[in-house]
């Protein structure tokens, strides 16, 4: 057995997909669902399957064993892949896996330069020369404890220290890293951020990909800078705090958003975990959908939105809204009470009372109809019309039909206006709702393809006594999955590792969608009847296909007597006959006892 497949055999792919995506198992069987994390979706389509090792989406059609997973969502090749999953899972890896791979080895030199850059920035405010921004770091309520699980730094005013430090990994490198810049006239580079608080950016797993730092003395511009994009970081997939938030976003089912790194500091120190930020850009597709698979699992989870008491807090927060919304998130508005920021009011009264003020945070609906008698004149007409329409975006992202109508009613009768207006913008809803894509079904295939198929999936002794038979039958050029079986038949002939993957490699895409669909169906079969269910379904198959062509003659039949074609009915009557006759006893039941 190679490397591969043994770190393979030890991993669960439920476990490990469960890191990064909250599954729900379906009743006690191998199936787990979830919200699939490689494409935006409101209702779970991606499917685990424990003893197959495989997962599925519905709607993106990803799909493969537990590699291709961590693949995809970590963004690796497959070395780093294997590299990756055996140092998580404690499993030792023999040295002659370490491959050439230089898309890998290019990403662990980044990441390494980062571990440096982090160490360098630490004993920077550790040291004497830290004591002003550990001064100001305290004056912002944030403690000696905080400012080592944040792995909080300060980078040197001279500009080469860590060009000093990175020299090593040569040129090319330093540039890639983002750490460093080359100065303008070619002579050399420059440290990226000098005499700035280090803020630390974690990816999901851990790890530092990035800096943002902050300005410490008043007239230094950019009041925060930011990493640039490189190979190991996208601003558009990163929250920050997201790999500490997750554990407690997924015990309460909850996150906090807030506008910086300091909100999220003070409320994290304040006991409250579930807070995260972007990193400096407006939130986005990638981020709500990392939001949402930690969050969303049986029912819609929740985002609190806490922003700055300002008009570009505000912008945001009705932005957001809608966005959040559309994307099947139940979502609040946080407003601190005397215009304070969440770290702000967290100093001043605790993480008890900040605590008690999010589970007070009032539905989004409230906060936009708030917003909308700020801002239009409530007495006119005119202005009812349009404080309706600044809520109706949000309000028409709203799924339920029903729950979509209540919210506008209420919000008509809280602005006084007119309910034509309510009616008009919910019918351009229904509209738009008509639009979306047709369900996918496998439901028009008969109920004992799918039962047969499932039984052999699910069991080699099922395979092992039916394949055959099935193989020779006649009925297989009757069946509507005929092309699935022979695939299955196939594999069991050739003696190819049974596996759904190798099946779906045999398939044309419209049935690869009906397999895959079939494979995560429960159809409540388990491992040990599958043999005697599948004997089952082949005898009422074979019973129908049998009534169906009976069916079939005797209407011909009836046909040819009344054209006056005695001689060709009567032929059709000894078919009949025949057909009639080999049904009994069923083929199945031979087969069932021959083997
Ligand atoms: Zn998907």
């Amino acid at each position: 057995m190679n490397f591969s497949d043994q770190l393979k055999s030890q991993l669960n792919i439920v476990d490990v997909v469960g890191q990064y995506v909250r599954l729900k198992r379906q009743g006690s069987g191998p199936r787990y669902v979830g919200l699939c994390p490689f494409h935006s979706e409101k209702t779970p389509s991606f499917g685990v399957h424990s003893t197959l090792g495989y997962y599925k989406c519905f709607g993106c059609d990803a799909a493969g064993d537990v590699f291709k997973f961590v693949q995809q969502i970590e963004g690796l090749t497959f070395p780093e892949t294997l590299k990756t999953l055996a140092e998580r899972y404690g499993i030792p890896m023999p040295e002659q896996q370490r491959v050439d791979d230089p898309e890998g080895k290019l990403r662990a030199a980044l990441l390494e330069m980062h571990e440096i850059a982090a160490e360098i920035f630490q004993s920077n405010l550790r040291a004497a020369a830290g004591a002003e921004a550990r001064a100001y770091l305290e004056s912002r309520g944030v403690s000696r404890a905080g400012m080592e699980e944040f792995r909080l730094g300060l980078s040197d005013p001279s500009g080469q220290q860590l060009v000093l430090r990175l020299q090593k990994f040569g040129p090319s490198l330093m540039e890639e890293s983002g750490l460093v810049a080359k100065r303008q006239d070619g002579t050399g580079f420059y440290d990226r951020f000098r005499a700035r608080l280090m803020f630390p950016i974690h990816d999901e797993a851990g790890k530092i990909i990035a800096f943002g730092g902050r300005a410490l003395r008043p007239n230094d511009e950019p009041k925060y800078l930011n990493s640039p994009e490189t190979k190991i970081y996208k601003k558009s997939s990163i929250l920050y705090n997201l790999n500490r938030a997750k554990i407690d976003a997924r015990k309460r089912d909850r996150m906090i958003l807030v506008e910086g790194y300091m909100d999220v500091i003070g409320v994290y120190s304040a006991g409250i975990h579930e807070v995260i930020a972007t990193c400096g850009t407006s939130l986005g597709p990638q981020q709500i959908r990392s939001i949402k698979r930690q969050i969303s699992y049986e029912r819609a989870g929740e985002v609190i939105l806490s922003f700055d008491p300002d008009p570009a807090g505000a912008r945001s927060t009705e932005k957001y809204i809608a966005m959040l919304i559309g994307e099947g998130l139940r979502v609040k508005v946080l407003e601190i009470p005397g215009g304070l920021d969440p770290d702000e009011y967290v100093q001043q009264n605790g993480g008890e009372a900040f605590r008690i003020l999010t589970e007070g945070a009032v539905s989004y609906f409230h906060w936009l109809a708030e917003r909308a008698r700020s801002k239009f004149d409530m007495r006119t007409a005119e202005g009812r019309v349009d404080g309706f329409r600044m809520i109706a975006p949000a309000i028409q992202q709203v799924n339920d039909r029903l729950e979509r109508a209540t919210i506008a009613n209420e919000i008509a009768e809280y602005l006084n206006a007119d309910r034509d207006i309510v009616r008009q913008v919910l019918r351009r809803d229904l509209n738009s709702q008509s639009l979306a894509k047709p369900n996918r079904s496998t439901s028009s295939i008969p109920l004992n393809e799918k039962l047969l198929l499932s039984c052999l999936l699910m069991s080699e002794e099922a395979r092992s006594s039916i394949c055959h038979y099935l193989f020779s039958s006649d009925l297989l050029p009757l069946l509507e999955l005929r092309s699935i079986f022979e695939a299955v038949l196939v594999l069991n002939a050739e003696g190819v590792t049974f596996s759904p993957d190798a099946i779906e490699n045999r398939l044309e895409p419209r049935l690869q969608e009906i397999f895959a669909d079939l494979t995560f169906s429960d159809l409540g079969i388990s491992e040990e009847n599958a043999t005697e269910q599948a004997l089952h379904c082949l005898r009422a198959l074979e019973s129908k296909s049998v009534v169906v062509k009976c069916n079939s003659l005797k209407r011909q039949i009836r046909q040819l007597e009344q054209e006056g074609k005695f001689e060709d009915a009567l032929m059709l009557v000894d078919e009949l006959n025949k057909v009639q006759r080999s049904n009994e006893p069923n083929r199945a039941e031979r087969a069932s006892s021959t083997a």
